[in-house]
C-alpha cells in the first residue's frame, strides 16, 4: 500500500465517508485547513493519545503531565523569540497575489532537499538562478519574512495594550510552569513534563490534509536535566521516540527515519535537532516529530523577561542553575495521518475487494462489533443484544443489524474493528457458540458465549 501514489486521496475519502474527519464549517464551504474529528476520528484520537500518555508518562517514573491555557502573557512570546524570529520566508505571485513558502517552492523544484535555513538573499539568488515561477506560472516577488504567530485582542478594548497571541508552540506552558511543577511535585533532576496541547500558526500555505494546518495539537515531553547530562538524555530520548513509533505504534521500520537539521536550518533555540520522518506514501518522508536539544535557552529567556529566579537548586552540590531541556515535540495531526497511512490496506478484486484498517487493537475505535444474523428474528436480536451488553462492560463495542453480514464485515473492516461476532441459529438452537470473525485473517472460529470476554481479551493483547 505504501508505494501507492493516490493513498492520500483514499484516506481523505475514507475519513469523510466514515466520519473520522470532516472539513470544519463545511456547510459554509469549509474554512481553509481546519478540520473536525467525527465520532470515529474522536475515538481513534483518544486511543492514540492514551497510547502516547501510557508510553511517555504512565510507564515512567520521571515524567508528569500538565494541561496549560491557550492564552499566555504576551511577554512569553517576546521571551521565547517568537515575536522577533518566528517567521517563514514568503514569496508572492505578482499577478494573482497568492502567497507561497519560498523554501517549499525551492524544494519542490528539486534544487535542494531542505531549504528552510536559507536567508532572504540566498532565497532570492536561488529563485532567480533557477527561474522559479509561482505554481500558476507567474513571476514572483522578492522574498520576505512572514511572522506565523496568530494575533488577537482580549478584553473590550482593541489597542496595543490588549494584544494577545494564540500559542505558537504548545511547550511554552511547560517552561513557564516549570518552577511550579518542580516545587509542587518535589522532583529532582532529571525529570520531564509532558503536555498535549493546541498550537496555532499562520502558515503561509496549508495543504496535505491534517499534515499542515493552522490549528493543530502538539504532543510534547520537555525533559529537564543537568547541563552535563544533556547529551546522554538527548540520546536516550531519541531512542525512546524510535521505540515509541516502532514498538508501540507498530510502524514498519522502513517507513520511518531520522534526519538531522543542518546548521543553518535549526530553530533559533536549538543546539542539536533531529526530526523523525514518516513515509507518507506518495508524499515521501516528512517530519512528524522534532527532537531538539534546547540547552537552557528557554529558562534563561523567561528568567530574563519575567525577572524571576527559575533556577534549580541542587542541595547535594549546593549549586543553582537553569537546567538544560531536551524537547520531543510531535504533531498530533501528523501522527493521526501517519497511523492511517501505515495501516490502510486493500485486498481482492471486484466484489471480493475490501478495504481495511489493520490498526493495532489498542488503537481501534471499536474492539468488537456484535451482529444478529437476521434483523427480523427477535430471538437472534435478543441474544445478540445480551452479548453486546455483556461485552460493553469490558470493551468499546459497536452494534450493527443493517444489511447482510457481508456488508457489516466490510463496514467494520473499513474502520479497523478487530473482531465481529455474529449470533446465528446455532447460537440459540445449538451449542451456545457464536462466530468471531478476525479482521486481518478473516478466520471465523466458533467460541462459547461464556468464553468470549477471555477470548477477546487474549486476542487483543
Ligand atoms: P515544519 O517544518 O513542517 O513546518 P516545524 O519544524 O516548524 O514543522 P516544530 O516547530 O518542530 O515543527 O513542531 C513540532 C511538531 O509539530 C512537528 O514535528 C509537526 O509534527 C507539528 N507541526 C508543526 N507545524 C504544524 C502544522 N502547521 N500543522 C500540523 N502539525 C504541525
Amino acid at each position: 500500500m505504501h508505494e501507492q501514489n493516490n493513498l492520500m486521496e483514499k484516506i481523505v475519502s475514507l475519513c469523510k465517508r466514515r466520519g473520522f474527519v470532516y472539513p470544519s464549517s463545511e456547510i459554509y464551504g469549509g474554512f481553509a485547513a481546519t478540520y473536525d474529528f467525527g465520532p470515529l476520528g474522536f475515538l481513534l484520537k483518544k486511543n492514540i493519545e492514551k497510547a502516547w500518555r501510557k508510553w511517555n508518562v504512565e510507564m515512567r517514573d520521571d515524567v508528569v503531565e500538565i494541561e496549560g491555557a491557550i492564552f499566555m502573557h504576551p511577554k512569553v512570546w517576546e521571551a521565547s523569540g517568537h515575536i522577533g524570529g518566528f517567521a517563514d520566508t514568503l514569496v508572492e505571485d505578482l499577478v494573482n497575489h497568492k502567497r507561497f513558502r519560498a523554501d517549499h517552492l525551492i524544494e519542490e523544484a528539486g534544487i535542494m532537499e531542505n531549504a528552510g535555513g536559507l536567508s532572504l538573499e540566498q532565497t532570492d539568488e536561488l529563485m532567480a538562478k533557477h527561474e522559479i515561477k509561482s505554481p500558476d506560472g507567474n513571476p514572483l516577488s522578492k522574498a520576505k519574512k512572514f511572522n506565523q504567530l496568530v494575533k488577537t485582542h482580549l478584553g473590550p478594548i482593541e489597542d496595543d495594550s490588549t494584544v494577545a497571541y494564540l500559542k505558537g508552540e504548545s511547550c511554552q506552558n511547560i517552561y513557564v510552569d516549570w518552577k511550579n511543577v518542580l516545587e509542587t511535585t518535589r522532583r529532582k533532576l532529571p525529570f520531564g513534563i509532558a503536555q498535549i496541547g493546541k498550537a496555532f500558526r499562520n502558515e503561509i500555505t496549508v495543504k496535505n490534509f491534517l499534515f499542515r494546518t493552522r490549528e493543530f495539537e502538539q504532543m510534547d515531553v520537555q525533559y529537564f536535566c543537568r547541563p552535563e547530562d544533556s547529551p546522554k538524555c538527548y540520546q536516550e530520548w531519541k531512542q525512546n521516540r524510535w521505540d515509541f513509533y516502532t514498538q508501540l505504534m507498530k510502524f514498519d521500520v522502513s517507513h520511518i527515519r531520522w534526519r538531522q537539521h543542518a546548521q543553518d536550518e535549526k530553530a533559533f533555540y536549538a543546539t542539536d535537532a533531529w526530526d523523525v520522518e514518516f513515509k507518507f506514501a506518495e508524499l515521501g518522508f516528512r517530519e512528524i516529530e522534532g527532537v531538539h536539544d534546547r540547552g537552557s535557552y528557554d529558562l534563561d529567556q523567561h528568567s530574563k523577561f519575567s525577572g524571576q529566579d527559575l533556577r534549580y537548586f541542587d542541595v547535594e552540590k549546593n549549586e543553582k542553575f537553569n537546567p538544560y531541556v531536551v524537547e520531543c515535540s510531535g504533531g498530533f495531526g501528523r501522527l493521526f495521518l501517519a497511523t492511517l497511512f501505515e495501516f490502510y490496506r486493500e485486498e481482492g478484486e471486484g466484489d471480493e475487494k475490501r478495504v481495511y484498517l489493520s490498526l493495532p487493537a489498542s488503537l481501534a475505535p471499536y474492539k468488537v462489533a456484535v451482529f444478529p444474523l437476521l434483523k427480523n428474528k427477535p430471538e437472534l436480536v435478543g441474544k445478540a443484544r445480551e452479548i453486546y451488553n455483556i461485552l460493553r462492560k469490558d470493551f468499546s463495542v459497536a452494534w450493527d443489524d443493517r444489511g447482510n453480514v457481508g456488508k457489516r464485515y466490510y463496514s467494520q473492516d473499513e474502520i479497523g474493528t478487530p473482531f465481529c461476532i455474529t449470533v446465528d441459529f446455532e447460537t440459540i438452537e445449538g451449542d451456545g457458540t457464536v462466530t468471531v470473525r478476525n479482521r486481518d485473517t478473516k478466520e471465523q472460529p466458533r467460541v462459547k458465549i461464556e468464553d468470549l470476554v477471555e477470548y477477546i481479551t487474549k486476542q487483543l493483547q
